[in-house]
């Protein structure tokens, strides 16, 4: 028997949960635990929500309450979204606790104790109107990189560089717009340079790593570390437990990772052997696995290391089997973009184990993956359905209608003790790629058993022999049913609540959970009655999701802000505009006899940014902006909530990169809709009704849509913001 702590990686609680938390960290964090604990493992899961940061009081200020009130409100989210989706914790808590405040402030004085925390003085930028300093986010100009008018304190989005604040041009607050100044301020910074020689050993080490987790790492060892600030001038996180540093708190990176070994306490603590934590933090036969996207794998292999090595006592990761990235149609999920597929949401339409499995077949395990909706449907359809689920079905419900019971097993044939062979063998590869955090690979051979479980029931073709020979029928059934039970124990770590649903119908004694892997060994109660099989899956219909609505991806729709108005020298009925769309880009519209120049002064426009360039009396029109027409009413097209410039609006599909001729996009049709009411599938679209694409209800009002056919996509830019209209127009009303 090992001990295992299972480390998963902390959500962030600043939006939901969506797919790519899952399939990245807290899927297989919960398939190699349910595995662990089903082969007699001792073993701790633990993670929860990482309240702190910078973005959560951005989204805060916004909204104009309290920091506490978006992260309990996410942190209750993904509690409920994780119990929903079967992902079993010890410990789901989140780092807003006086438990973690303690452990993490135990960690910084200890470093600081032992000589690996520094105090530096460091320019940052200061806001004299609002009278604080401006952390990261708080704080936008010009990106140095790509010229981005966005970028923010510490990233941009245009080019995805990391910045460093004071490298930003023109650099504004982000909450009231002056200029801000550069003003010294001092914080406490982790000496990683100490740590450079014993984390190369460290990880040459570890043979057994992914390989691109260890390649990836020992290529920023090579490159050097540098010191990095574990302490900010911001109100909302740990505070620092040192004089002078009131007004500061500890950086949420620093307190997040430490969340592994708060958590572990808290559980020791609920459980009330308040010591426990030390069995799987300071012996060294316990192995700790983490679970995350490859965007936090430095945090994991080094800096986290780095910080338990300064600390002493305490195991370093034994593995960190990060995944990479899963795409949406090509584009990296990213929550700061606004591109997700939330959980809460898919779980309204789908079984837990659907999601479960496609999410599991399709893990980003070594290199990225892709979610599309046709790809879900097809691999439920084809594999979970058709294969799984059809054995399954097939043999419980045949034997249901012609024995009711489970038959006895006479004589077995050649065939058959090839078939109980087979599950053995399948069980042994099973474990042992799980036991490898080979996922996918482990999934896939379930997948092959449930297939041979087919094959041999066409081969035994128990229809023929029930009139014939019922003996031998139920011999064959019987063999069958042992596949069942085989599926339902391998599969439970993926596929938890059909497992059990399973083995109820086999009759079986107890839960596959507390059976654990001997459950495979357990004989079948000959003569127990059956009860009616239910169909484990049914097949889903997702074709209108998004898929079918790729041409519409062509464009390259921004959200535009006026900058000025001008009429066309050389045109009477013309506007000559300048929009900052990120970039300032000059614009002839047609918008005379509807808009006076006053009217447009900073106004919110959508704009389709990769038009062929028009050249109209001699003026080059660089982008086009997009507007509703009935009659003689026009009505522009704008975002329901303030949108900054620039922003991509691409209803989640990745926009358009080349240049689309005139004539293709006038192929295109986008009209204004309105949801019908009561009915949140349906949008109408003025002449008749259309089905929407999204069941997500819609409060009434008129909205922009993509129309293809029968079916109807709301247009929305990032976090589901819908476009709508400056102008009352009726539903149906053409956009061009
Ligand atoms: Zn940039
Ligand atoms: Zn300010």
């Amino acid at each position: 028997m090992a001990r295992i702590l299972v480390c998963c990686a902390w959500p962030y609680a600043n939006g939901p949960l969506h797919v790519g938390h899952v399939t990245g960290s807290l899927l297989p964090a919960d398939i190699f635990a349910r595995f662990n604990r089903m082969v007699g493992n001792e073993i701790v899961m633990v993670s929860g929500s990482d309240m702190h940061g910078a973005p959560i009081t951005v989204s805060a200020d916004k909204a104009k309450v309290p920091p506490e009130t978006i992260a309990n409100k996410y942190h209750e989210m993904h509690s409920k979204a994780i119990k929903d989706l079967g992902i079993k914790f010890d410990l789901y808590t989140n780092t807003h606790t006086k438990n973690h405040e303690q452990v993490t402030q135990d960690i910084f004085l200890r470093l600081l104790e032992k000589g690996h925390l520094d105090r530096k003085s460091t320019p940052q930028f200061y806001c004299e109107n609002c009278k604080r300093f401006l952390p990261d986010r708080y704080v936008e100009g010009k990106c140095p990189h790509c010229g981005y008018e966005r970028a923010r304190g510490d990233q941009c989005d245009n080019c995805g560089n990391d910045l460093n604040a004071p490298e930003l041009i023109d650099a504004r607050c982000q909450i009231c717009g002056s200029t801000p100044v550069l003003r010294e301020t001092e914080h406490f910074f982790i000496r990683l340079s100490q740590f450079e020689r014993g984390l190369t050993e460290y990880v040459e080490g570890n043979k057994h790593w992914r390989p691109h987790v260890k390649a990836f790492t020992l290529n920023v060892l090579k490159e050097g570390l540098q010191d990095r600030a574990i302490t900010r001038d911001i109100s909302w996180g740990v505070p620092v437990p040192v004089k002078g540093f009131e007004q500061k708190r500890i950086y949420v990176w620093f307190d997040a990772v430490i969340g592994y070994l708060s958590a572990t306490k808290e559980w020791a603590q609920l459980r009330g052997q308040p010591d426990d934590w030390e069995k799987f933090w300071k012996d060294p036969v316990c192995k700790s696995y983490y679970f995350l996207g490859k965007d936090n794998i430095v945090f994991h292999t080094i800096i986290w290391p780095a910080m338990l090595m300064g600390y002493g006592g305490l195991n370093l990761p034994y593995d960190v089997p990060a995944n990479q990235y899963m795409v949406i149609e090509g584009q990296k999920f990213s929550k700061s973009m606004g591109v997700s597929i939330d959980i809460p949401d898919l779980l309204t339409r789908f079984k837990p184990d659907v999601l479960r499995y496609y999410l599991a077949a399709n893990m980003p395990e070594l290199k990225d993956s892709e979610f599309t909706w046709q790809d879900f449907s097809q691999r439920t359809n084809s594999e979970l359905v058709a294969i799984y689920g059809n054995f399954l079905h097939r043999a419980l419900s045949f034997t249901y209608k012609n024995f009711g019971e489970i038959p006895p097993r006479g004589e077995l044939d050649e065939r058959d003790r090839q078939s109980l062979a087979r599950i053995s063998a399948a069980a042994d590869g099973v474990k042992s790629s799980l036991s490898a955090c080979e996922f996918r690979k482990s999934l896939k051979a379930v997948m092959d058993l449930a297939q041979f479980g087919n094959q041999y029931f066409d081969s035994v073709a128990p229809w023929s022999l029930v009139g014939t020979d019922k003996a031998r029928c139920g011999t064959v059934l019987n063999v069958s049913l042992e596949i069942c039970k085989a599926l339902a124990v391998l599969a439970f770590p993926f596929l938890p609540f059909s497992s059990e649903s399973v083995w109820k119908q086999l009759s079986m004694p107890g839960t596959v959970e507390s059976a654990g892997w001997n459950a495979l060994s357990m004989p079948l109660t000959e003569g127990a009655k059956l009860e009616k099989p239910v169909p484990q899956f049914a097949k889903v219909e997702v074709s209108g999701e998004g898929g079918e609505f790729q041409q519409f991806s062509a464009l390259n729709l921004k959200v535009g802000k006026v900058l000025d108005i001008q009429p066309h020298p050389n045109a009477e009925k013309l506007y000559l505009m300048k929009v900052d769309i990120g970039r300032t880009i000059t614009m002839i519209s047609g918008l005379k006899q509807f808009y006076s120049p006053e009217d447009l002064k900073a106004k919110t426009l959508i704009i389709v940014t990769n038009l062929e360039p028009a050249t109209i009396r001699g003026v080059k029109s660089e982008g086009m902006l997009l507007a509703a027409e009935e009659g003689d009413t026009l009505a522009l097209l704008t975002p329901e909530k303030d949108l900054p410039a620039g922003t991509q609006v691409a209803s989640g599909m990745e926009p358009g990169t080349r240049t689309v001729p005139f004539k293709e996009f006038q192929k295109l049709e986008m009209r204004a809709v309105r949801p019908v009411p009561g009915d949140p599938g349906m949008l109408d679209i003025g002449s008749r009704k259309v089905k929407a694409a999204s069941a997500s209800p819609v409060p009434d009002g008129r909205y922009a849509a993509f129309v293809l056919g029968d079916r109807a996509m709301i247009i929305q830019g990032p976090e589901n913001v819908k476009i709508t209209f400056d102008r009352d127009i009726p539903a149906g009303a053409k956009i061009r």
